[in-house]
């Protein structure tokens, strides 16, 4: 008999930006979800920062397929129109990179994203479904231009293409996930300058008139010029999920305006507000303040990795920095110190060494001293409880405490419930949580860990022998998002990590 999903039986409650509350998760279509996150802008190295959202996200992606969601996520990689100063204004952020390195846009473009996958990867993130591009969807940013036109909700100025604020905010409200209102918003921006195009400060571009020495350009029925940055997030996530779907995430500086504007292209597009459930990560910070690539405040996780800078005291493993992050719920700013790490790091290695000395704990004939029934409901209610990796963590370590007292002698525990407490700490370390076993004491793991692999390269040879190559490749992508690379070669296949 089939075992019912897990979404079957946990409520899983989500903060949802727009109202403020935490809300019931009931996706649109039953056991489906379709999770979209703005990715990055890939005109130089991801920050530690940006790290910890795309962790945020993978975090939730993770514990999603945990409750056995099927999930498409859909994150993108912004390759063209994010202007210097996140508004109208100033050069494209990959033109002026390419410019100043005397490269073609999308050699930058190449270089910035294989650091982000390499990144994310060092980190066990797990690729999303779908990594569309601004630049491979021109056409479609085009198209909803005009649907945008024909709806009465923009208009053309000299070759560029506006988003009508004040006419939308007649039928639809513009402020609704930001708690702004247009009026206010009037009340406190400066008047245009002489030669803007705009009718109102507040209107934001749909497509842009290129300058002659703009080299990121296409034709459209208004100009040679390139998108608005706003445009491709509403022409991608509904493209690939539909007018309406799930999940939309992104950093909480993204709320405004990036995130307020999508919704009014996609209600002026589409008639129906695109997402049901919003959600946003908090910052990380260093010495207090925001880490900013424009600021230079900033570490990278290179520097992490290696120890060198002059805020860190040595070197950390990428699944030690990940571990100190989800230490901190995500909608929570969190500082980021040396000092915060290493106490991270001590944590990080007292959860594997007793992941390892639950692998050979004695048995007895009862559990004394734990509800391990009871400690199991506790680990869901905390992820069901908007994603609370903190109490999950807090209770993993309620589980440590008991494994040490067995091994003290000072509790017992059943056969039955020994095997329940390693299957769900297995799930919540490794699989939700994401975190990998560095600890070279465990080399009792490392061994299964091993036959694991061995046993998934098995499985890959027999699909290939069977020309599933969709299976095959999953096998091999997966794992190498997990830091797992497979290796074809002449003797076979081996592995090694990444
Ligand atoms: P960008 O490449 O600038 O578009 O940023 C990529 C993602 O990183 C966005 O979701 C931002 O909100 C997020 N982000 C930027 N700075 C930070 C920070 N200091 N902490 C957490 N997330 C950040
Ligand atoms: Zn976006």
């Amino acid at each position: 008999m089939a075992v019912a999903p897990l979404y079957k039986t946990q409520e899983l409650k989500i903060y949802n930006s727009i109202s403020g509350q935490k809300e019931v998760f009931t996706p649109i279509t039953e056991g489906n979800i379709g999770m979209y996150v703005c990715g990055p802008t890939v005109y130089s190295n991801v920050h530690l920062g940006n790290c910890r959202t795309f962790i945020s996200f993978d975090l939730i992606y993770r514990y999603l397929k945990h409750l056995g969601y099927k999930v498409r996520y859909v994150r993108n990689i912004t390759d063209a129109g994010h202007l210097e100063n996140d508004a109208d204004e100033g050069e494209d952020k990959v033109s002026k990179k390419a410019r100043l390195e005397q490269l073609e846009p999308m050699e930058i473009v190449q270089r910035y994203t294989l650091d982000f996958h390499n990144i994310l990867a060092k980190f066990n993130n797990i690729p999303p479904s779908i990594e569309p591009t601004a630049t491979g969807h021109i056409v479609e940013q085009i198209e909803i231009i005009k649907t945008i036109i024909d709806n009465g909700f923009a208009y053309e100025a000299n070759g560029s293409v506006y988003f009508d604020v004040k006419k939308f905010n007649e039928t639809n409200n513009y402020g609704k996930l930001s708690g702004r209102n247009l009026e206010d918003m009037i009340a406190n921006t400066r008047e245009l300058t002489a030669q803007s195009d705009k009718k109102n400060p507040q209107d934001f571009a749909l497509w842009k008139k290129a300058e002659p020495e703009h080299i990121m350009r296409w034709p459209s029925p208004w100009s040679d010029g390139f998108p608005g940055w706003h445009l491709e997030c509403t022409v991608m996530s509904t493209k690939y999920l539909g007018e309406q779907f799930d999940i939309h995430g992104g950093g909480m500086d993204l709320k405004f305006p990036h995130h307020e504007c999508e919704i009014a292209q996609g209600e002026a597009a589409c008639g129906v507000t695109p997402v049901n459930y919003w959600m946003h990560a908090n910052m990380l910070t260093l010495d207090g303040k925001k880490m900013s690539k424009s600021t230079g405040n900033i570490l990278s996780p290179a520097e992490i990795f290696s120890g060198e800078s002059d805020k860190l005291n040595k070197a950390f493993a990428p699944t030690v920095a990940r571990f100190f992050m989800l230490q901190a719920h995500y909608r929570s700013i969190l500082d980021f110190s040396n000092d915060a790490l290493e106490a991270s790091e001590k944590g990080f290695y007292r959860l594997m060494e007793s992941i390892g000395t639950l692998e050979n704990l004695k048995i007895n004939k009862v559990t004394e001293g734990f509800d391990v029934q009871n400690w199991i409901n506790e680990c869901y209610e905390a992820m069901n409880d908007d994603f609370n990796s903190p109490i999950l963590i807090a209770k993993l370590f309620d589980a440590v405490k008991f494994i040490n007292s067995i091994k003290e002698d000072k509790a017992t525990i059943s056969e039955a419930d020994h095997k329940l407490i390693q299957k769900t700490m297995n799930e919540f370390v490794f699989d939700v949580l994401g975190l990998v076993n560095t600890n070279e004491a465990s080399s009792d793991i490392s061994d299964k860990l091993s036959g694991t692999v061995e046993l998934l390269i098995q499985l890959r040879a027999e699909a290939r022998a069977n020309k599933d190559f969709a299976t095959s490749d999953k096998i091999r992508d997966e794992l190498l998002a997990m830091g797992i690379q497979l290796k074809d070669g002449r003797e076979g296949t081996s592995f090694t990590l990444n």
